[in-house]
């Protein structure tokens, strides 16, 4: 894509309403728009990042067995009144049409809606398991929305519910998700600890979070440091300092940590709020067992850029990241007619190679566009230019600080040698 026709436009000063860093630098590399606090839309390089984490969470969803749907965002007050959570405080209501009383809720879940969706097909022992999920949506009245994508009142969810026919296959379904979602936050480039955690809203018994060590972070957790294993705060007896649990002989450091994503083993709490019945082998009627699985998309976003950047910028690991290479045009001023027709060779010839690439083809400064390539935090950086000589380009990774000349079919190896992913 030309950089002279990307509507969004870098910003030099930060921004006088985030506190956050990874709201500070998407606002400035013109990924995401601040519409009101915790509520953000996303512009043409933020939402490229976003499908490219979404396209690996959909592959892994699919890998275990998950079928993509898209449930409504737009609830009737009758199904959290089902399942007793109209009241819960952070649930945005809606009044419509001069009436008084809201008879609709804005998506902050899905147990309810998938439940009943699936009251409606399963009946038998046959039906069952199966696994339903979205990339969605949701609303939650967060009071505290300071952590820009971290913590938003809209944002976005990849939600999976699943659905058993006894307490053993809920089990071993969700050893798998969490073996799944292992396999996605380290696509995505993050290191995320497996977390014994609360049952929260959803159930009494343990769940599992994925915990990103991140001074930001809002959550407490103690973890070993010799085999990572790691309790949340909230159902945590253990203390800095202790022998781990495990009998590894590592000893327990308390660390601030985001979650980014959690599971949950749901029990038949919702099956039997939307009489959510299967007929078993020996002709019985039970509840079907659920388990659902969350991860917060945007989130996930936040969470990279607070944890790959620097003094000038972001710094994208290759598989989130909104293009692979930014190539910039340099040499020659606005007039340079053999500079830009020596850049845009370098700009067709890369995208033939099949390599996404975001050219900065404006009539800038040299110094303005290292600037914004550094603000961007694309992994790769070519500068195309007629000093370099024919057929010849620089190459600099995001990381690094040495740049080298290569030619055009040594860029071409280097890029995906490097970038595999
Ligand atoms: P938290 O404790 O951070 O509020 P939660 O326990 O409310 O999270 P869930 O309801 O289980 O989270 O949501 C599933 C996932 O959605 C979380 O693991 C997190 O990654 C993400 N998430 C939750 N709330 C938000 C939010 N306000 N903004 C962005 N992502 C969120
Ligand atoms: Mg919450």
């Amino acid at each position: 894509m030309r950089q002279s026709k990307l509507f969004s436009k870098t910003e030099r000063t930060p921004p006088k309403d985030e506190a956050a860093r990874n709201a500070e630098l998407l606002v400035r590399g013109g990924f995401i728009y601040k519409n009101s606090a915790g509520i953000y839309s996303y512009l043409p390089l933020g939402l490229r990042v976003i499908r490219n984490l979404s396209a690996i969470i959909r592959e892994e969803m699919d890998a275990v067995g998950g079928q993509e749907v898209l449930m409504s965002a737009l609830h009737d007050k009758k199904y959290l009144t089902a399942s007793g959570r109209w009241d819960v405080d952070v649930v945005y209501k809606a009044t419509a049409g001069g009436e008084r009383e809201p008879h609709f809720n804005l998506s902050w879940t899905h147990e309810e809606i998938m439940s009943e969706v699936a009251a409606r097909y399963v009946s038998s022992y046959q039906d069952l398991p199966f696994a339903a999920y979205q990339i969605q949506t949701k609303f939650r009245h967060e009071p505290r929305a300071k952590s820009g994508l971290i913590r938003g009142r809209e944002f976005l969810m990849k939600d999976l519910y699943s659905f058993h026919a006894t307490e053993e296959d809920l089990r071993a379904y969700y050893a798998k998700v969490g073996d799944a979602y292992r396999r996605i936050f380290e696509r995505c480039g993050l290191h995320a600890i497996y977390t014994l955690a609360a049952g929260g809203d959803f159930t009494a018994g343990n769940t599992h979070e994925f915990q990103v060590i991140a001074p930001i972070g809002e959550d407490t957790i103690f973890v070993c440091g010799s085999c990572e294993y790691a309790e949340n705060e909230e159902v945590s007896k253990l203390a800095e300092g202790d022998s781990c649990p495990t009998k590894c002989g590592g000893v327990i450091r308390r660390e601030k940590a985001v979650e980014v994503g959690n599971i949950f083993p749901l029990g038949t709490k919702y099956a039997e709020a939307f009489n959510l019945k299967f007929t078993d082998r020996d002709s019985s009627q039970k509840f079907v067992v659920m388990g659902s699985y969350g991860i917060g998309v945007s989130r996930l976003m936040g969470v990279i850029v607070e944890m790959f950047n620097d003094e000038a910028g972001i710094r994208w690991p290759a598989a989130a990241a909104p293009f692979r290479a930014h190539l910039l045009a340099l040499g020659g001023g606005a007039g340079d007619e053999a500079a830009r027709k020596h850049a845009d060779a370098v700009y067709e010839y890369l995208q033939r190679s099949g390599i996404e690439v975001l050219y900065d083809d404006r009539d800038a400064s040299a110094g303005q566009k290292f600037a914004d390539a550094d603000l961007i935090g694309i992994p790769w950086r070519i500068v195309a230019s007629p000093k370099l000589g024919d057929g010849a380009v620089e190459v600099k990774a995001r990381d690094t600080k040495e740049a080298k000349t290569v030619s055009l079919k040594e860029l071409i190896v280097e890029i995906k040698e490097h970038s595999k992913v």
